[in-house]
């Protein structure tokens, strides 16, 4: 194998680090809530992950499991009162949520200087200027993986492929205030026959789909950065959405499926709670 592997945990793990001195220094307990609507296995496994960070770093976590048939008025009236509470510092809305609500209406609601995913409107806002206050927790990972590669990315032709408000698009920004150059593709790039083209191009390839060998070996640039963020359970195996064994013979840096971008992704999460919790207690003072 000729890539070297971009371990998100060991990242992960220095981050934690950092966050438990500044955790300390703080000096007042902080609580995570995250709400969580109806029944979803792959939800299960995120918040699992999210709690088990979160009791290493002696952070609490409050889940609110709420039914399917909630209504709106009901989910508005919860997170109003989490909003008011000044011993939670940071609100976690699960995705998906059902049919009859709108997520962007709910996040929306959520208390700005609370929303440690990065996704309220005008903490995006604050991304699309290039002064973001919270990232989302995804792209933050992806990100800083491909910071750690001290490549600089003036320049670069990094393709990004998928298109989601949590990861591709969030992530188009933050490589275009590096003056990247930024390719986002997406399902119909694929319909249009012209995925293979763009990702042959990409010296830095994010892919970000959930489609297990959408992306082929031999379509990975010769030395380039590969960052799979895709999970899918293929036979009681988890893998990305690169093919791997080829791919890792041809770029000069992958992340492997698992222990690539995931468990950065908690790791972000707390980090964006700790930012919310020393900035709630500026203002406050
Ligand atoms: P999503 O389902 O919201 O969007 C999927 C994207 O893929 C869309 O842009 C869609 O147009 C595109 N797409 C679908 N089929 C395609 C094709 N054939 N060719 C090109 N593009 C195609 O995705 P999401 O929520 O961003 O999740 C994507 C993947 O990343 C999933 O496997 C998810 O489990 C994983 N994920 C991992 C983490 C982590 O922390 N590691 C976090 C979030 C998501």
């Amino acid at each position: 194998m000729k890539a070297k592997l971009l371990s998100g945990k060991l990242l992960a793990d220095r981050i934690k680090e950092d966050l438990k001195d500044e955790i300390k220094t703080l000096g007042f307990p902080l609580t995570i809530a995250a709400i969580e609507v109806g029944d979803n296995p792959a939800s299960g496994l995120y918040l699992k992950a999210q709690r088990k960070t979160a009791e290493e770093l002696g952070i609490n976590y409050r889940l609110f499991k709420l039914e399917t048939k909630i209504s709106v008025e009901e989910l508005l009236k919860l997170i109003g009162d989490l909003n008011q509470n000044n011993s939670i510092q940071g609100i976690i809305i699960q995705a998906p949520l059902p049919p009859h609500i709108e997520r962007y209406k709910i996040i929306a609601a959520v208390n700005v200087l609370k929303d440690i995913e990065g996704m309220h409107p005008e903490n995006l806002g604050y991304l699309l200027l290039g002064k973001p206050r919270f990232i989302p927790c995804t792209a933050e990972a992806v990100f800083s993986l491909v910071k750690s590669t001290e490549i600089n990315l003036y320049g670069k032709e990094v393709v990004i492929v998928g298109h989601s408000e949590i990861v591709g698009k969030p992530l188009s920004l933050l490589f275009l205030n590096e003056f990247s150059t930024v390719t986002v593709c997406h399902i119909g790039t694929s319909s249009a026959g012209h995925l293979e083209v763009h990702v042959k191009m990409a010296e830095i390839l994010v892919v970000a789909v959930g489609k297990a060998g959408l992306i082929k070996g031999d379509w990975v640039k010769e030395d380039s950065v590969v960052i799979d963020v895709g999970i899918n359970k293929i036979e009681d195996k988890i893998v990305g959405d690169v093919e791997f064994e080829k791919a890792s013979e041809r770029a000069s840096f992958i992340t492997p499926v698992p222990g690539g971008v995931g468990p950065l992704t908690t790791a972000m999460l707390m980090r964006n709670l700790v930012r919310a919790a020393k900035i709630q207690k500026s203002v406050s003072q």
